[in-house]
């Protein structure tokens, strides 16, 4: 099929202003881990893709987690003796610790202070912070900012609502030939944070109206959660489904000037990790790879050992190394269109990868076949007569139904894309049948996920 030909069809300049300008649509909604902004968040994804909201009720266990209570925030403010507001929600919403309770007083500069942060080695930048599973308030704001309050008595209010309703999460679902599904989570729980948070976003949504309506192999499942409740919430509730992931990515940080980063599944050489990799090594200039670790996105609730699904997690920058990381300035000036565009490329063409690695069996293994009287010996495109040759003769020998695509390439080197297309060739000229698709699936892989599935289930009884 070729999706990554396809996806290299588009203008990608065009794309890259696309991808920006639904972040800049974004990026002013103040989000939670619950509430209106991240519902607001989530209809304007569905205005792009199909996409089914759930609304999971406050209190509801899920594992060993609570729902918390819904928070909603329409305003709030310090406001100075002259009357001025020294400190402005309406103006930037990363100005009130989130999931700040309500407050509404007078108290003295020294009181004030114990509810203000700030960041001292980064003067200028306001920090991001949460109290979502203890009952506080507070302010953020730049060191600057605080060092140059006076004095004196403070009104300060902040006008938001803790109550029990519920919390939301999106899902965007596209079938394919097999149930067999390809997982894609991004986190939709930060305020106006442009590459932790609407990257992810952004990236996802366009993959997602890029894939739509395609015959795929996979079928693929787009969630848009919050951080950490939300996965677990999903996992919760989706253990069936779950049980279907053979592959899954987890999106941040990915709009940025940095190298790609890919930090590896829990297992570690599954074929969603070394599908990344191959990419990132063919296509992107000096990737990194992590080995995993428990902390970091919702990779950690897909990789717990109860559930242990073949999820890796794909950044540029890789979070809280960056001085902007969780401050205002990992704003929309940090995130660039060309970069989302290469991004996006990125994930089309690891899920080239994923749809088209099949397994082949040479029907003529005895000695190598002679392609000069089947018309083998002349290029198709993409590269060079060497190249291809070389291409060509890779699959041709590694075709013994248990290498798939994937393992050719990696062991020749050479591109998926041209080992892809070096077996459709030799298909079609009779020399290669397919290996069936329960095979190629890799039901029979060591990296089936039965076993821990069933742990899992387990655990819910
Ligand atoms: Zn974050």
């Amino acid at each position: 099929m070729g999706l990554l030909k396809d996806f290299d069809q588009r203008n990608r300049a065009a794309l890259g202003e696309e991808l920006h300008r639904f972040a800049r649509e974004l990026y002013p909604i103040c989000r939670s881990i619950t509430g209106n902004g991240l519902r607001r968040t989530l209809t304007m994804i569905q205005n792009r893709v199909p996409l089914q909201t759930t609304e999971v009720p406050s209190g509801t266990q899920v594992f060993d987690w609570k729902v918390p209570k819904e928070w909603n925030i329409r305003d709030a403010f310090i406001r100075s003796a002259n009357g001025k507001r020294v400190v402005d929600f309406q103006k930037c919403n990363l100005y009130v610790m989130n999931y700040s309770v309500p407050v509404h007083s007078i108290m003295p500069l020294n009181e004030l202070k114990t509810h203000l942060f700030s960041i001292p080695e980064k003067p200028d930048c306001i920090p991001y912070r949460t109290s979502y599973y203890k009952e506080d308030w507070g302010f953020c704001l730049s060191h600057s900012q605080l060092q140059a309050l006076e004095d004196g008595e403070y009104e300060v209010c902040i006008d938001s609502t803790l109550e029990n309703r519920s919390l939301t999460y999106g899902e965007c679902y596209l079938p394919g030939q097999t149930t067999d599904e390809v997982l894609i989570s991004c986190h939709a729980c930060h305020p106006s944070l442009a590459n932790d948070n609407l990257s992810g976003l952004t990236v996802a949504t366009h993959l997602a109206e890029f894939l739509a309506g395609r015959d795929l192999r996979y079928s693929y499942r787009f969630v848009f959660i919050p951080g950490t409740i939300g996965a677990i919430a999903w996992l919760a509730r989706n253990i069936e489904a779950a049980q279907r992931i053979r592959h899954g990515l987890v999106l941040t940080c990915i709009g940025d000037k940095g190298r790609f980063h890919y930090k590896k599944s829990r297992r570690g050489n599954t074929e969603i990790d070394r599908a990344v990799m191959h990419v990132l090594t063919h296509q992107t200039d000096a990737p990194e790879f992590l080995e995993f670790s428990p902390y970091g996105y919702d990779e950690r609730q897909y990789c717990s050992p109860g559930f242990n699904l073949p999820v890796g997690c794909l950044m540029r920058s890789v979070w809280g190394t960056f001085p902007e990381y969780h401050t205002s300035a990992d704003n929309l000036e940090f995130i660039h269109a060309d970069k989302l565009a290469e991004s996006l490329r990125v994930c089309a063409a690891v899920l080239d990868v994923l749809e088209d690695n099949h397994r082949y069996c040479n029907l003529n293994p005895h000695c190598e076949p002679q392609l000069g009287k089947r018309g083998l010996y002349r290029p198709t495109g993409g590269g060079t007569i060497e190249e291809e040759l070389n291409a060509r003769l890779w699959v041709l020998n590694l075709s013994d139904g248990d290498h798939s695509l994937l393992d050719i390439a990696d062991r020749s080197k050479i591109a998926f894309p041209m080992i892809r297309d070096a077996a459709e060739l030799l298909h079609q000229s009779g020399l290669l049948s397919v290996v069936s698709e329960s095979v190629a699936d890799g039901k029979s892989s060591p990296e089936a996920a039965a076993p821990s599935v069933a742990v899992a289930r387990r655990s819910q009884s």
